[in-house]
Formats: C-alpha cells, structure tokens, sequence
C-alpha cells in the first residue's frame, strides 16, 4: 500500500497587503528609531500592547529588531504598557 503523497500545493496565495513592501526605515533615513519616542512606537503595537509582526507591518528584519528592543525599553520605563485590557 502506498501512502498518500498528494502534494499540497499552494493553490490560493494568501492576499496579504502588499503596498507597503517596503520598511518604512529603511525608506526614510531620518526616521530613528527611538525609545522614548512612545508615539512612534506605538504605531507598532496592538491596542493590547503586543508587538505588531514584521509582516504587518513591512518593517525589515534588521529594523523590527531594533524597533522590539526600543518597545521592550520603552516598557520598562513604562512609556508603554506590557499588556492593556482591550476594549471587547
Ligand atoms: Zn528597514
């Protein structure tokens, strides 16, 4: 008997959001990634306080390193919550 070897291939490509591409540090230079600058980091966090992934955001691997060490600062000085209670 032979086992099923039905290759699963990956018929429907996810539609993910594709404009941005791009990670917006890398696209503007100016932009540092600061950790007392709890506005900016906040963009890159749920309303629960969690780290929004790379792949939502766009951002490169070298910067959503360096913006999650900026995040994880930033918590610790409390500019931003570890976890909030989220409005359900
Ligand atoms: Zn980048």
């Amino acid at each position: 008997m032979r086992a099923k070897h039905q290759r699963r291939r990956p018929t429907q490509q996810q539609q993910t959001v594709k404009r941005r591409r791009t990670c917006r540090f890398c696209d503007n230079k100016e932009i540092y990634i600061d950790y007392k600058d709890e506005k900016k980091l906040q963009r890159f966090i749920t309303e629960e306080g969690k780290i929004i992934p790379k792949r939502v955001t766009g951002t490169c691997a070298k910067h959503q390193r360096e913006l999650v060490a900026a995040i994880k600062r930033a918590r610790h000085l409390a500019l931003l919550p570890f976890v909030t209670d989220a409005i359900r």
